[in-house]
């Protein structure tokens, strides 16, 4: 797979691909429990079909889950999606739905 790291989980900006980005954000939310983000009940969360980071996502189904997390985690202020000063967030890239830096 060209343009991304050898496992595959990183594109050429050296960004976690969505895949691994929600995953990180659920890992990040569950404290690092592996198993708490496999058992996590919130099926409200818009990332909660995508938490584990295995099996077969659907692309724009993930893409706009990430958007819709984001605008959640934006208490539904677009604009603010687009200001986020959180750059570490695994997230931030995709928080416009495509790949954006800043
Ligand atoms: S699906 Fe949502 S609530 Fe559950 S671990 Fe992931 S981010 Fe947290």
């Amino acid at each position: 797979m060209s343009g991304t790291n050898k496992s595959g989980n990183r594109t050429k900006q050296n960004h976690l691909n969505r895949r691994a980005a929600i995953r990180e954000r659920c890992l990040n939310c569950q404290g690092g429990g592996a198993n708490r983000v496999t058992e996590c009940d919130h099926d409200d969360c818009p990332l909660h079909p995508f938490r584990t980071g295995t099996g077969k996502q659907n692309p724009t189904d993930r893409k706009e889950g990430i958007k819709a997390y984001c605008l959640w985690c934006m208490c539904g202020d677009r604009k603010e999606v687009n200001l986020c000063p959180s750059t570490s967030c695994p997230l931030f890239p995709y928080r416009k739905g495509g790949l954006s830096r800043l």
